[in-house]
């Protein structure tokens, strides 16, 4: 049946070809700038310390087994991730109109939503759900593939390389009553750029005004500011403020468990009369969804989770090893800034690395100008210009520097 006519061949995804030509370039001083992932500041991979700990206890356990976790996942954790991100004294929670279930990660959650929306969204079929411009190139095919077609509405002003936020708002009015609106929670992947908290309370208004749900995607709680309360106030705010609305949660980067797949997927209902029975229902489709799908999440990377979400002296550490992370990309976003300032003159035209936060940001270089520094200097990052401060280290982030004023001037 099947043969090369009728199964075309993908295109290739672009981060694959990316990291796929960086290994084979031989230069030594080649430097990493698309990765997606934590590195210390001798490019390599860090496993928290905390994670390290956890991981002793967990091995010492003599009733540990392999058995399946229940079809929701291991309850400690999807009890200390609702805490983690909705806050311990949140009215949803203490009201029990959240419903919450482990997923193999935040694609696993944002998928989980998506799925849940495309069947029981009472709007019609082809509306679409509005993300932002851009956006995680994931979303895009997590929300087709369940049947969801998109817009966009804008987000990142190649001006000011900071937030279009009257554009922004004014797509938001001007969506369909009752659009699904995909934000992220912090750390903007891919710009680094976030509204301020008078932003998210102008946002919300819109949302509330034009009856929107918002889905909020958070890949970085804790990762960004370094602070677990800072990076979870916009989702916070707009439960105090009593929406409607879902979370998809990663502990890829704020654990450093990536391959792990630790994730979950929280859906909280309104306060009101209904409210506990509805979150009931929701609870029992998303159960026939996750039983189709995965049947049980994974085991390892939630209990890791939550050893530590649950002790309190872990807790503790584990913030010192998020400010550790958090602290380390800051510092790098400092010193690029500074060099590529020393170099071009105070203009304040490199403000923006400084001002964006969490693992990536938005440089404004072009696409000639990316490829240029590819071939030139052998500094590889996505064509539009997208940086991972994860990629820079004591190391390299000079010559980086001098490496982008090169192409700027
Ligand atoms: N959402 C956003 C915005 C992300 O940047 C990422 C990771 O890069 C994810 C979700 C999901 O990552 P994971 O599935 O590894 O948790």
């Amino acid at each position: 049946v099947f043969t090369s006519d009728n199964v075309p061949q993908a295109p290739e995804d672009p981060m694959f070809g990316l990291m796929a030509a960086y290994r084979r370039d031989t230069v030594e001083k080649k430097v990493d700038l698309g990765i997606g992932a934590y590195r210390d500041d001798n490019a390599k991979p860090w496993v928290l310390p905390v994670v390290k700990q956890a991981d002793e206890i967990l091995r010492k356990d003599p009733n540990l087994n392999h058995e399946y976790l229940p079809i929701a996942g291991l309850a400690d954790f999807t009890s200390a991730a609702q805490k983690l991100i909705f806050g311990a004294d949140s009215p949803a929670v203490k009201e029990k109109r959240v419903a919450t279930y482990q997923t193999i990660s935040g694609t696993g959650a944002v998928h989980m939503g998506g799925l849940f929306l495309s069947k029981f969204y009472p709007r019609p079929s082809d509306q679409p759900i509005y993300f932002s411009s851009p956006t995680w190139v994931n979303h895009n095919q997590i929300f087709s593939n369940v049947g969801l077609s998109s817009k966009t509405y804008p987000y990142f002003s190649t001006k000011t390389k900071g937030l279009d936020f009257e554009g922004m708002q004014s797509a938001l009015e001007s969506a369909p009553e009752g659009s699904i609106i995909l934000l992220h929670a912090c750390a903007h992947n891919p710009t680094g750029v976030d509204p301020t908290r008078e932003q998210w309370k102008e946002i919300a208004k819109v949302i509330r005004a034009r009856k929107h749900f918002p889905f909020f995607d958070c890949a970085y709680q804790g990762f960004a500011s370094g602070n677990l309360e800072n990076d979870a106030w916009a989702v916070r705010y707009f439960v105090s403020e009593g929406f409607e609305l879902c979370v998809a949660q990663s502990f890829a980067k704020n654990f450093g468990l990536y391959g792990e797949r630790a994730g979950a997927f929280h859906f909280v209902t309104g306060p009101g009369p209904d409210a506990v029975n509805t979150i009931g229902r929701i609870f029992s489709q998303l159960a026939i969804l996750q039983r189709s799908e995965i049947s049980n999440p994974p085991a390892y990377g939630a209990r890791i989770a939550s050893i530590v979400l649950n002790d309190p002296a872990l807790f503790k550490e584990w913030e010192a090893n998020l400010r550790t992370m958090s602290g380390r990309i800051i510092d790098m976003r400092k010193k690029l800034r500074g060099k590529l300032e020393e170099l071009n003159g105070k203009d304040g035209s490199w403000r923006h690395i400084t001002d964006q936060i969490g693992m990536f940001s938005f440089t404004g270089l072009t696409e000639k100008q990316v490829l240029k520094i590819r071939g030139d200097a052998h500094v590889y990052m996505t064509k539009n210009g997208r940086i991972s401060m994860a990629g820079l280290n004591t190391g390299n982030v000079e010559y980086t520097a001098e490496a982008i004023d090169k192409v700027v001037r």
